[in-house]
């Protein structure tokens, strides 16, 4: 069985004691393929010593995360389009808006956001988008942007059954990971209703750990248990599930 982690932050200090351990372990449950969102440029170099320790396992997103966009955000962005002039990535990622943490910087976080859309559409990549607290103003981006060439991954997603489809709307896949298996998550109330082939799998770890690793650090490996949870709801073997979802994954990412 192949599972595929479309979102895990490998390089995290979280995991600096025991990462090649932690890849291990993921990759004994199953989980080979991994996909790594950039979160600004400290972890540039980082990320590229992983891709090449872990080759034809580790595939790397390049991108300025929202909650990242602060007053150097045109340094940053400048950065993202040196890289990508540079070399191959797989997306765009993780791009979009959080208010979460921030709601002053709303302004150019939709600027940033709105820029690395047209610099996936220019590449021909896909999006990886993060969403906090944000559907209304990451619709109000995509519906700008909507095109065929427009594409992708949301990310952790959390929303509603009518936030789905509209995601899908715009040609995005809905990209679960522990939430899923969260007694109060909600998605699992209504994810049964939309096709196996809007979902990829994810973890983002370390953060947002499945059931009955819930507030933990999370790791690559717990895909499986997302894997199993979908099993349940979609009552179909995990063998199944892990197929579609790495069809799905290569469908987006090209590889
Ligand atoms: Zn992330």
């Amino acid at each position: 069985m192949t599972l595929t982690d479309t979102h895990t932050h490998l390089y995290s200090e979280e995991f600096d004691q025991d990462r090649d351990e932690m890849i291990a372990r993921a990759i004994a449950a199953g989980v080979t393929r991994f996909f790594v969102p950039s979160i600004d440029s400290t972890y540039t170099e980082k990320m590229y010593a992983l891709e090449k320790a872990y080759p034809g396992h580790i595939y790397l997103m390049m991108g300025l995360h929202p909650c990242y966009v602060k007053e150097n955000y045109k340094e940053e962005l400048a950065h993202v389009e040196a890289a990508l002039a540079q070399r191959e990535f797989k997306a765009i990622g993780e791009i979009g808006i959080d208010l979460y943490w921030d709601k002053t910087t709303l302004e150019i976080q939709k600027i940033a956001f709105r820029h690395q859309i047209q610099l996936a559409k220019k590449y021909k990549l896909p999006i990886n988008i993060h969403c906090r607290e944000a559907f209304d103003e990451i619709f109000e981006v995509l519906e700008l942007e909507k095109s065929d060439e427009l594409f992708g991954i949301f990310h952790c997603f959390s929303g509603t059954y009518e936030q789905a489809l509209q995601a899908i709307s715009y040609n995005m896949k809905l990209g679960i990971g522990g939430v899923v298996t969260f007694k109060n998550g909600k998605i699992d109330q209504f994810l049964s209703q939309i096709d196996l082939k809007h979902l990829v799998l994810e973890t983002d770890s370390p953060y947002l750990a499945p059931v009955p690793y819930r507030g933990k650090r999370n790791e690559s490996g717990y895909t499986r248990l997302v894997a199993e949870k979908l099993a349940e709801l979609y009552q179909l073997p995990v063998a199944e599930i892990a197929r579609i979802t790495t069809e799905n994954s290569k469908a987006i990412f090209g590889i």
